[in-house]
């Protein structure tokens, strides 16, 4: 049978199930990524669980996200990082090296490997030919130690691309064409594919762009050929060695099809405030902007700062916005500065900062309230930036070099007239410089066996998780509405993320953009029976961060109700033993108000039923729902011992898992 690409990337790294869709599957793992707000608890995870030393092929630490040193925190958290990586064998990436997804992929990417990232936008190493899928920590953690990643084998999208991109219109405007068409959910379940002859006008940083940003769509990944696109990539990377060609068979297939013709689209823009709310930039023009921001790993490219720089060339940026340029690694500094782009940003009045995720993690360049600010991102979730009342737009660098310039949401197809601006040109340069100053590379065994990790006063041990109980009777403290994002469950930005390696604190944040009365509540029947949360469609939707399932657990939630899940915090709730459950009727949700007493008995013998039923009583209506759970026997193996963590401790020590209370 002709293969398509993920069906040759998974069949080669299949160690369990079949590749039929839905059928839970189990893949070695080559290369894992992890980033320093989610790596600090990878790392005390593999403390916690008594690892020696990584066992896959190549792990890569990134420092990238929590760069703000307002007190010895995060400074801590470096160090310990570092120590970590010292200690069981993983290349260090030092902070202000860069943003992990580019660096990964000029550094360490290679086509036909798989790796799992402790970060939602893993996926982009797609744009190589490999398998990177976004998952929470602690799977992470499980493939350093040497464990396949289990996931449901998703159908495969194919995405034929024909034609050419029209002058303005860019890698960005493609996905968030993608994301007009099917919205925040569109590729949930799926691996989207992208194949056909416009693939030759899209580099491999194009393809990282659009790749990124599947995770936008909810796809479980994004994967491209590996062709001789690839090869001139690692070449300018000085690694024309690690180009394997990885392409689909002639009369290959995918469950489900689609097509863009590149030359019709159009800039477009994702209005306040989904990454889903995509409409032509000329709908939203006019609109005055505060703030323009370029940057983040959804546009990370030489060219996606190259042609910024071209467009404001000789010009200002308009009083009323702040410009701010995020170079995303060091390398493209470097490059910009060889190229002589830096000058035509610095003299537009751009705000440089320094390589890393800085605004779009909120980590800094927090917009003026109610004020609308045009990023480069892949997200703009409410309250992501930092202000509360946020307005942010996700568009194309062209479409925000526009707006630096003009003040207002402009489609730069415009700039022609009204300031005599012509589309941007970029030529690569034949040699870019490549930095590989900043990357640590991993210890011998022997060195690292003697190297001691170094934690500051802020970085806790895990807390420990007791087995769940057969009977639960607890109140539904807390219910929300549809697509409610990890950024919501646990916020990021510089209040909260210096607290990521103490559960403890961090706890404090819990769903605080949603109820901030919700972790007093929570703490006090942590002390008693617990809680559970109803939830709406897409639960736990956006980033992979597992600090989302581990402070409500922390704070005693047992249970989620929800009429359905994203796809990697449903896996982080059951990797921290939190049940998580549908709705059988979704028109059951509205039955339920907060507080209600909810009861499900009998759980251990219910999860093992074989059509995956579970009956929920509402003790304050008096009315019964049906619930259903999608969990494996190995995840309800998982669930009952209270989690990952325990039973690969007791794995590790050669002991039984507990799995009563
Ligand atoms: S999406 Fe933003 S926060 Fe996440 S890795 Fe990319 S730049 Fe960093």
């Amino acid at each position: 049978m002709p293969a398509n690409v993920a069906q040759k990337l998974i069949e080669s790294h299949l160690v369990s199930g079949e590749l039929s869709p839905g059928s839970e599957i189990g893949l070695r793992i080559d290369h894992t990524l992890t980033q320093d707000a989610t790596g600090t608890l990878v790392m005390l995870e593999l403390e916690a669980m008594g690892i020696d030393r990584v066992r896959t092929e190549l792990s890569v630490q990134y420092v990238d996200h929590n760069l703000l040193q307002t007190d010895h925190r995060n400074a801590d958290d470096h160090r310990f990082l570092r120590s970590a990586c010292r200690r069981y064998g993983i290349w260090y990436s030092k902070p202000g090296n860069g943003v992990s997804h580019p660096v990964h992929m000029q550094r360490f990417g290679r086509p036909g490997r798989t790796m799992v990232g402790s970060d939602s936008h893993t996926p982009a190493a797609g744009s190589l030919g490999m398998l990177a899928i976004g998952v929470g920590g602690l799977e992470v953690a499980m493939a350093m130690a040497g464990e396949p990643l289990y996931l449901t084998m998703p159908r495969i999208w194919g995405v034929e691309l024909v034609g050419e991109l029209p002058p303005w219109v860019s890698a960005k405007d493609v996905i968030l064409e993608m994301l007009r068409r099917h919205d925040v959910k569109g590729g949930v379940g799926r691996i989207i594919e992208y194949h056909g002859p416009g693939l030759a006008g899209l580099s491999a940083m194009d393809r990282h762009v659009i790749a990124n940003m599947g995770a936008e769509l909810g796809a479980t990944t994004t994967v491209f050929p590996a062709d001789e696109e690839v090869r001139r990539f690692l070449e300018s990377e000085d690694r024309g060695e690690d180009c394997e060609p990885l392409l689909a068979d002639e009369g290959a297939t995918y469950d489900v099809n689609e097509r863009i013709d590149l030359s019709t689209l159009e800039p477009l823009i994702a209005t306040p405030s989904s990454p889903g709310n995509v409409v032509p930039v000329r709908e939203a023009a006019g609109t005055e902007v505060g703030q323009v921001v370029v940057g983040s790993s959804a546009n990370p490219g030489l060219r996606d700062f190259a042609v910024v720089a071209e467009i404001v060339r000789g010009h200002q940026s308009h009083d009323r916005v702040s410009f701010d340029v995020n170079p995303t690694s060091r390398q493209t500094l470097e490059n910009l500065g060889a190229m002589d782009l830096l000058m035509p940003l610095i003299h537009a009045g751009a705000r440089l900062h320094q390589s890393g995720c800085m605004g779009c993690i909120g980590m800094g360049q927090a917009p003026a309230s109610d004020t609308p600010s045009l990023r480069t991102f892949p997200r703009n979730f409410p309250g992501r930036s930092g202000t509360t009342d946020d307005l942010v737009y996700l568009c194309s660098p062209e479409t925000a070099a526009a707006a630096a310039l003009t003040g207002e949401i402009t489609d730069p197809r415009d700039l022609e007239e009204r300031l005599g601006i012509g589309p941007p040109e970029y030529l690569p340069p034949m040699r870019p410089i490549v930095n590989t100053a900043m990357l640590v590379p991993p210890l011998a065994p022997d060195a690292a066996a003697k190297e001691e990790l170094v934690k500051g006063p802020n970085i806790v041990s895990l807390p420990e998780f007791d087995p769940l109980p057969d009977d639960l009777e607890a109140p539904a403290l807390l219910k929300v509405g549809d697509n409610i994002s990890t950024d919501e469950i646990m916020p990021a930005g510089q209040r909260v993320l210096p607290y990521r390696s103490n559960i403890p604190a961090m706890a404090d944040f819990v769903f605080w953009p949603v109820d901030d009365t919700y972790v007093d509540r929570a703490r006090e029947s942590s002390d008693t029976t617990g809680h559970l949360i109803v939830g709406g469609d897409n639960y736990g939707q956006g980033s992979s961060r597992e600090h989302a399932a581990i402070a409500p657990r922390y704070l005693g939630l047992r249970a989620v109700v929800a009429k359905s899940f994203a796809r990697i915090h449903w896996q982080n709730l059951a990797n921290f033993g939190i049940l998580a459950l549908e709705f059988d009727d979704p028109a059951d949700y509205d039955r339920i108000t907060q507080g209600d007493t909810l009861v499900l008995r009998g759980l251990r013998s219910a999860l093992e039923s074989s059509d995956h039923r579970v009956h929920m009583d509402n003790a304050t209506t008096e009315q019964r729902s049906t619930l259903r759970h999608r969990l494996s026997p190995r995840q309800i193996e998982l669930i009952r011992a209270g989690g990952l963590i325990p039973v690969f401790r007791a794995r590790f020590a050669g002991e039984p898992a507990a799995l009563e209370p």
